[in-house]
């Protein structure tokens, strides 16, 4: 199969989420003898485009209107270059910008599409793809009937490709401006100065729930045992609806899904809409007061104690250390 995959990128540097679609990409192109480029969008994006080479070729489209990511025109950008390279499967990071983007690619192309895929299966039949539904609550295992296939992938999913002994080639692809018109115009990005890392990038997310009472507790606690962990922060629902957490920090079905390494839960219950979100972490930490919290089901390491008491005291040894 020839699968293209979308590279997500700041016009600086690539997304993480993006090496995890990668990955998908290369165990797809491998299982059925086929290739993968990335793809490329931007104004000026040979920086991007050096950096994504060293981990497979590149397909570079760099245009004025490509400088705002809007989503009429760079889903017409991915459309051209499928058609022109018979592209038998377009890949992109479940992120906010591939959900803008990639439906209406396919639409474009007349494809088919699948999102948020955690599992891949190459079979006789052809492709078969896993995506959670209902917040996770069950798992639909779906076949892409048109061509080509489109599927946005859950980077907590698949590991992070890995560079190459040597980069690989960057091909720039001219476009024409009016294949790239786009019926929106872009206006002002507002955008928040953050020290953290994304929580959907960070190895270690430190979130906290209903029992932070205040803006300055979730900064004191949460924000400070992420920071000494070298962490991002996060959050439950329940902060964010009383004001006390930005929205961007929400974990969970209507939130943020993340997966790192290690996910440390102060003071949230475990709802099933939160577990939804961060469930396929490698390690889970609760700390709770109430023995009986759902949270403690999930959890690999489990303190029940109050979280005033306890995250200062853990503050203050790994400082030490
Ligand atoms: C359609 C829908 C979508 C939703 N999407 C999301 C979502 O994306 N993310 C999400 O998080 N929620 C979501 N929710 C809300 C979800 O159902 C829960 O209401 C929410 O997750 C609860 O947040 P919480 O655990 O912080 O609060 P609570 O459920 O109130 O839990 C607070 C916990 O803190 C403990 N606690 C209290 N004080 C202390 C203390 N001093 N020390 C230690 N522990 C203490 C309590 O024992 C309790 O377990 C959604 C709900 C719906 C209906």
């Amino acid at each position: 199969m020839k699968v293209l995959v979308i590279a997500e990128h700041d016009g600086k540097s690539l997304r993480a989420a993006s090496l995890s679609c990668l990955t998908f990409a290369q165990q797809v192109a491998q299982a059925t003898e086929g290739t993968v480029s990335w793809l490329v969008l931007g104004s000026q994006a040979t920086g991007v485009a050096a950096e994504a080479a060293k981990f497979a070729p590149v397909l570079l489209v760099e245009s004025s209107r490509l400088a705002r990511p809007m989503a009429d025109s760079c889903a017409a950008a991915i459309a051209n270059v499928a058609k022109n390279h018979n592209v038998n499967l377009i890949a992109a990071a479940s992120t906010s910008f591939s959900k803008d983007v990639l439906p209406r690619a396919a639409a474009l192309l007349g494809g088919a599409m699948a999102s948020d895929i955690v599992r891949h299966e190459v079979t006789a039949e052809g492709l078969l793809f896993d995506s959670p539904q209902y917040a996770g609550a069950v798992t639909a295992t779906v076949q892409l009937l048109g061509s080509p296939q489109v599927v946005s992938v859950r980077s907590s999913a698949y590991p992070a490709a890995t560079p190459a002994a040597a980069p690989f080639g960057i091909e720039a692809i001219a476009m024409e401006d009016a294949t790239l018109a786009s019926r929106c115009e872009f206006v002002e990005l507002k955008t928040k100065q953050n020290s953290r890392p994304d929580v959907t990038e960070a190895r270690i997310v430190v979130s906290g729930g209903r029992a932070l009472r205040n803006s300055a507790d979730f900064e004191g606690l949460v924000g400070k045992l992420a920071d000494v962990m070298g962490g991002a922060a996060g959050s439950s629902r329940a902060l964010v609806d009383a004001g006390i957490a930005p929205n961007e920090l929400q974990v969970g079905q209507t939130g943020k899904i993340v997966a790192p390494e290690l996910y440390v839960a102060l003071g949230i219950s475990g709802a099933v809409q939160h577990l939804a979100g961060m469930k396929n972490s490698r390690t889970i930490v609760a700390i709770n007061s109430d023995p009986d919290a759902p949270i403690f089901d999930v959890a690999d390491l489990g303190l029940v104690g109050d979280v005033y008491e306890v995250v200062p005291q853990l503050i203050e040894r790994l400082q030490s250390r």
